[in-house]
């Protein structure tokens, strides 16, 4: 791959340690100086001055993007959830939310400005698709992220990453898959594969990628075990079935062996009957599951509900009594909008003052 080909700038952020090896020869660095370098980039500048000449800092800044993205906005949620609005190079913005679990942070990622998969339930699709982000904006959200958690407190740990924000991730594999190689890295970021999460709608050409990406956890929203019912909250499902996704993701689970949860968002009245469960024990029964319910968030104009605490738990019963893997998913941040689902940018209403 040629780095430096585009019309813009590219980003220090997305590049791989294999290009950053390549880059550094190139402009007459040597091979002992690539760990020195990464450090500086990823964890403490004051490294290059020591071991960095500044004609070869020069040159490549010169040749790239070492800006992260801008935080436009920060709104802190009662439960400690932390919503950012991050701006890129060309003003288009996304939501980052940052979320509290017992020792560390989850970081919830966007992978596209907007979403083209248009699924009823969910704030972002009302926005429509208006780009993908390359991998360095990925990377810039997490490090923004995480240097914003560093300075209220230097001893925070690295968050995990969910790529649950806007977006379907598979949707834009080959950045995000790239975005994945450089949190994995141990050079680079060195976060994990089993502290990052992936969740998709399940987008066959993309699922059909990720037996070349780092072994990652896996979700899929289900949301529905019937077909019909499937393709009225997510529209994609009429290209890509529900037996053919599953399929796939068996295919995935046997060659990585590897457990998949199974988002389900439950909304009253709607996909929480017998027939429901019965049809959950059929897909879900023989296979390496997790079911994470997911309750349904409300946002401006839409039009389901969320069902109450007591037809939850009775769902939930149900379905354990059938031994199946259950789980019910906290509500974060639902005051500031972060919630699942509830993410969008409305430049408008911002300017209104009434967001
Ligand atoms: N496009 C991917 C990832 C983004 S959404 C996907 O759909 O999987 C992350 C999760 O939030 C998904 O499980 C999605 O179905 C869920 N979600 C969307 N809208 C929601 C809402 N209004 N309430 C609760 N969860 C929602």
């Amino acid at each position: 791959m040629s780095i430096l080909t585009g019309m813009e700038t590219l980003s220090a952020f997305s590049l791989t340690q294999e290009d950053w090896h390549n880059l550094l020869l190139s402009e007459g660095g040597t091979v002992h100086l690539l760990p020195f370098w990464l450090d500086g980039l990823y964890k403490d500048r004051s490294i290059w001055t020591k071991h960095v000449s500044a004609s070869l800092l020069q040159r490549l800044e010169d040749k790239l993007d070492f800006s992260l993205p801008q935080i436009s906005q920060v709104q802190e949620s009662q439960d400690g959830t932390v919503k950012f609005l991050i701006r890129f190079k060309d003003q288009f913005e996304v939501e980052t939310v940052l979320i509290p679990f017992h020792k560390r942070f989850t970081v919830c990622l966007s992978t596209q400005v907007g979403c083209g998969m248009n699924c009823s339930f969910c704030y972002t699709g009302t926005q429509g698709l208006k780009r993908n982000l390359t991998s360095g904006e990925i990377v810039g959200q997490y490090m923004v992220a995480m240097n914003w958690l560093k300075q209220k407190n230097p001893k925070s740990l690295k968050p995990s990453i969910v790529f649950m924000g806007q977006g379907e991730p598979l949707h834009n594999a080959s950045e995000v898959s790239r975005a994945i190689k450089i949190f994995n890295n141990t050079k680079l970021l060195d976060i994990g594969h089993r502290q990052m999460t992936l969740s998709t709608v399940g987008f066959l050409p993309g699922l059909k990628l990720l037996k070349d990406f780092p072994s990652i956890n896996l979700a899929l929203s289900l949301h529905s075990p019937f077909d019909q019912q499937r393709k009225s909250l997510i529209p994609i499902n009429e290209r890509f079935p529900l037996n053919e996704v599953m399929q796939e993701l068996d295919h995935l689970t046997s060659l990585k062996k590897r457990i998949i949860t199974y988002e389900y968002l439950l909304i009253k009245d709607f996909n929480m009957s017998d027939s429901h469960v019965e049809e959950l024990y059929q897909l879900l029964g023989k296979r390496p599951a997790v079911l994470n319910l997911i309750p349904f968030n409300p946002f401006p104009g839409s039009n389901w509900e969320r069902p109450e605490r007591e037809e939850i738990d009775a769902f939930k019963e149900k379905l354990v009594a059938k031994k199946l893997r259950v789980m019910v998913r906290t509500t974060k941040g639902a005051d500031i909008l972060a919630a699942c689902g509830q993410l969008k940018v409305n430049k408008l209403a911002r300017k209104n003052g009434t967001h």
